[in-house]
């Protein structure tokens, strides 16, 4: 694309770029731009809107924050907006705003408070005397989403704040994050699963936020550090920033343990050279620290400009990137048969690390930045986990016989043509006999959430696949009568083999749930294998559901439903089941059935409101045991609505359609057999 160089034509497409940025960054949880170069994009359209004061609009990026809500959510209007961060990135720039700051306040000095800048997503808590009531993303910063009961799965985050000195209302603000220790196993269990990956923790914290379905989003080990109030009523408020801190902290709210004081920006900086060697070690994601004026008074006397407060800044860390070059392009086949481009690179350092092959995302990523065999490019570790190559250097002179890169027709294993799927943007190799998706399916299956067999990874699951001694899963189960041909593979001494049958052997008392996970069908991670199990009790019976039954499972949407359906009816797949069977595996659910006269069994449940006695996820547990359904919204196949306090909107629907309202001490009889109203 050319670039426009009349100032007004660029405005408009850098607005236009900016404006598809924030809507991918922030509403669907997936940029395709790095932060860099969207801050680059951002600046530039600034320094334009300065140079032309009549080109800046009024819904110019420059002056808003995040982006509109997504109509899926209820639309909640901030009682005050929440705004953005300026930026510095020296000494000198922290300085420079410290000294706008006191000349605007008209003061010689002003206490400053330091604290990390968690990569994560703003959250407004509204609490109504005490009591949990709304949960509302940035949004745009006018108006964000509702995202109540999905916050209210977060077990640090209080439902009643405790101490005699809150607000009758108050609204409180932090940053909700996905931790980094989690995060590797959750992207593997996605791609497990056969489902897109998060690029780092920060989108996997938006994007689990802000899940429709509230179950998900309590499976996530999503987190919260709470860093001002943002709005309260009726209670004697705290004059610092610091004091508001130690507030919220009595009202048991997680507060950051590392905040500091600073009386000069040289103690500021101080703080912040802190951070950074402390940034390894923590397990959320950081890029930066936060420089807020302590003082509330002067806070409101300094006010805003555009969409940053003049009381605070961001001082952002670099990000970690390093300038090495692509020996290689290649591309990887994966187990649900995706083609993922990576790139070989020459060793480098990056934060520490020796990186020696990074991501290319996908082909449309490869043809958009143009890179090639040999180019000297910049690579960065995004939020710290998957090094990615970010752009062709900027001084990197091409040799003049470079080709563009073409993305494989044919997979590169199976030499098939490929295919690429319109909704996802992924190349796939259709191809079921692959041989490096039955390399993979093979490792997955022995890998260790699925059925355990230990010795058999990687490494020998590619000699078991190239060598035809295992040509389908069943096969394994008939090693012990091909152990000759096992010891001529390479490193396959006695005692391996034995240990590998070993394995095999135990991997059959695996139970159903297993067994499920680890065949590997698109969507089925472990937790639908565990619903799947425990709701048809063994695979025959899974066998022979169809797609309406599949759809009654809780967890199971639509699309996993339809697949399962179809995975379950191949013949093929038929008769995989029946050398398992044949082999001893277990086919079975081992839990407890629910009790076959339990009054609440095949009925449906919704839970709302504030409950004193279980908490939503248990009693949802306790619901599905019993064999009945938990329902995340009430419509007329609803049964009974369960209301705890503060009940909202839930309750008034249940009210307008006739559905009954049991309280949690009636619901509670109910679970132990007694019919309410008896
Ligand atoms: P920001 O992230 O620079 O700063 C404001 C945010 O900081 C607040 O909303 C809050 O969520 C957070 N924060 C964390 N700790 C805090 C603390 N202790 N006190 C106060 N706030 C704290 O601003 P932004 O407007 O959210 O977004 C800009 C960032 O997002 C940039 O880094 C930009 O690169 C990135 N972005 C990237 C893309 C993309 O396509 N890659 C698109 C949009 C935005």
């Amino acid at each position: 694309m050319t670039r426009q160089t009349d100032p007004q034509a660029r405005a408009l497409e850098l607005r236009q770029v900016l404006n598809r940025a924030n809507r991918l960054y922030y509403v669907e949880s997936a940029p395709e731009l790095t932060d860099a170069e969207y801050d680059a994009s951002l600046r530039e359209l600034r320094q334009l809107e300065t140079e032309h004061p009549e080109l800046r609009t009024q819904d110019s990026p420059t002056q808003r924050v995040g982006a509109p809500p997504s109509s899926e959510f209820a639309e909640v209007t901030h009682p005050v907006p929440m705004l953005s961060l300026s930026n510095v990135f020296d000494k000198d720039e922290l300085e420079a705003w410290y000294k706008r700051s006191l000349d605007f306040a008209e003061v010689d000095s002003a206490e400053l408070v330091c604290e990390l800048k968690i990569d994560g997503l703003a959250i407004a808590i509204t609490y109504e005397n005490g009591v949990l009531v709304r949960a509302a993303t940035r949004g745009d910063g006018i108006r964000g989403e509702d995202v109540t009961t999905n916050v209210r799965t977060i077990r640090s985050i209080p439902l009643r704040l405790s101490g005699d000195d809150v607000p009758t209302l108050v609204e409180v603000r932090g940053e909700v994050y996905f931790p980094n220790s989690a995060f590797e196993a959750f992207n593997q269990e996605r791609e497990a699963a056969g489902l897109p990956t998060y690029a780092n923790p920060r989108n996997s914290a938006s994007g689990s936020l802000r899940q429709l379905d509230s179950s998900e989003t309590a499976k996530r080990p999503l987190d919260m550090f709470f860093y001002s109030i943002g709005y309260a009523e009726g209670g004697e408020l705290p004059g610092t920033h610091w004091e508001a801190l130690q507030a919220m902290k009595r009202w048991g709210l997680r507060v950051n343990p590392w905040t500091r004081r600073a009386s000069t920006v040289d103690e500021a900086a101080q703080a912040i050279a802190a951070a950074g060697r402390e940034r390894p070690e923590l397990d959320y994601g950081i890029d930066g620290v936060v420089i807020k004026i302590d003082s509330l008074a002067l806070q409101r006397t300094l006010g805003f400009v555009g969409r940053d407060p003049r009381w605070a800044t961001a001082y952002k860390f670099p990000a970690e990137q390093a300038r090495t070059r692509i020996i290689k392009i290649h591309v990887n086949v994966g187990r649900t048969g995706v083609l993922t481009p990576w790139a070989e690179l020459d060793p480098v350092q990056v934060g520490g690390v020796t990186i020696r092959r990074a991501t290319l995302h996908n082909k449309d990523e490869i043809e958009r930045k143009d890179f090639r065999d040999g180019d000297g490019v910049i690579i960065q570790r995004a939020g710290d986990v998957i090094p990615q190559v970010v752009r062709v250097a900027d001084d990197y002179q091409r040799d003049i016989s470079s080709t563009p890169y073409r993305f494989p027709e044919n997979c590169p294993v199976c030499e098939q043509p490929v295919l690429v799927t319109e909704e996802d943007a992924a190349v796939r190799c259709v191809n079921a006999e692959c041989p490096a998706q039955f390399e993979r399916l093979l490792e997955h299956f022995s890998s260790r959430g699925a059925m355990d067999i230990e010795g058999l990874g990687e490494r020998l699951a590619q000699d078991l696949a190239r060598s035809g001694i295992v040509s389908r899963l069943s096969d394994l189960y008939q090693l012990d009568t091909k152990q000759e041909q096992l010891a001529e593979l390479e490193g396959m001494g006695e005692k391996k083999i034995a240990n590998l049958l070993q394995g095999i052997e135990r991997s059959k008392a695996q139970p159903l749930s297993r067994l499920l996970f680890a065949l590997g069908i698109t969507g089925v991670g472990s937790e639908a294998g565990e619903w799947l199990s425990r709701h048809f009790r063994t695979l025959r019976q899974l066998q022979t559901a169809s797609v309406e039954d599949l759809e009654q499972v809780d967890g199971i949407g639509p699309v996993t439903a339809q697949t399962v359906h179809e995975w379950m009816q191949l013949p093929r797949n038929m008769e995989l089941i029946d050398s398992l069977e044949a082999a001893g595996l277990t086919l079975v659910d081992a839990s407890p059935e629910p009790p076959a006269d339990h009054p609440m069994k095949g009925l449906t449940f919704v839970v709302t409101g504030t409950l004193e006695l279980m908490s939503r996820s248990q009693v949802e547990a306790r619901i599905k045991q019993l064999g009945a359904k938990a329902a995340g919204s009430v419509s007329k196949k609803t049964d009974y609505l369960v209301a705890g306090a503060n009940a909202g909107s839930k309750l008034q629907k249940a009210e307008s359609l006739g559905v009954p309202v049991l309280d949690e001490a009636t619901f509670a009889r109910f679970l132990t057999g007694e019919m309410p109203g008896e």
